[in-house]
């Protein structure tokens, strides 16, 4: 069986105060111990998040660039990431694609070299209300998870996959139940298809988009969803009922 992985991606979101506040609040809080909970903390804000980090928690960062070191103004590596002390990278994320402009390509170059680098990672896929409105939302994703494949090579035991549809994420509109539960299906037989039967029962799938304390229980309740990728609610104490949402 998969174990349930809950990422909170607190975005360009919060404080050292907040950060504080919030990693306080979970290690206080009884949060169920066969989950595994990773914070996915801004960039700078990473180094406080692991002073304080209980050994129940994760740290991820959000982004990185696809090298080591260099001259890349303002770009941080993985690398530089496992320095301090955090052991996951968010990579593909649907405001990575929209906002600055990634395409599948580089997310792969970026996928490769993060692994390549010892850290594990989230990787994004999803497709746009026009897309799902066109029909297209399987083709989509498995065009923006075939790309990843040859980068990710036999390491699939370091990656989990975030299906986000654009369309859910930030706008209050979760994906239901069994929306989620057919993507996710899909996406484990596409990848039984063209990676293999056994990544394709090992790989853990997160749902992301408008999750919450009310919605989280009922989507966990579908077999092919591994955990959940989390935004605004991340930032809140509800995050707590999400983590523990599928016991
Ligand atoms: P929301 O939970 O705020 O909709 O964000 C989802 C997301 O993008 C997580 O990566």
């Amino acid at each position: 069986p998969r174990k349930f992985v809950v990422g909170g991606n607190w975005k360009m979101n919060g404080d050292q105060k907040q950060a504080r506040e919030i990693i306080e609040n979970l290690t206080n809080a009884t949060l169920d111990p066969n989950v595994e909970v990773i914070l996915g903390v801004p960039a700078i804000y990473l180094p406080l998040a692991k002073s304080v980090l209980p050994a129940k928690l994760e740290l991820a960062a959000q982004n990185c660039w696809k090298v080591a070191k260099g001259a890349f103004t303002g770009e941080i590596s993985p690398a530089m990431i496992k320095d301090i002390g955090a052991t996951w990278v968010i990579l593909g994320h649907s405001e990575r694609r929209t906002i600055f402009g990634e395409k599948d390509d580089l997310i792969a170059e970026k996928i490769g070299h993060a692994l390549d680098s010892g850290l594990k990672v989230i990787a994004c896929i999803g497709e746009t209300l026009e897309e799902r409105e066109g029909g297209k939302a399987e083709e989509v994703v498995y065009r923006q998870t075939k790309a990843f494949v040859s980068a990710i090579g036999d390491r699939w035991s370091n990656v989990v996959l975030a299906y986000e549809p654009v369309w859910a994420i930030g706008t209050g509109k979760t994906a239901t139940p069994q929306q989620a539960q057919e993507m996710h299906a899909c996406l484990r037989n596409w990848l039984s298809g063209n990676v293999s039967p056994s990544v394709a029962e090992l790989v853990r799938i997160q749902y992301g988009g408008s999750v919450t304390a009310s919605n989280a229980k009922e989507l966990a309740g579908s077999p092919d969803i591994d955990g959940f990728l989390v935004g605004g609610a991340s930032l809140k104490p509800e995050f707590v009922d999400i983590v523990n949402a599928s016991s």
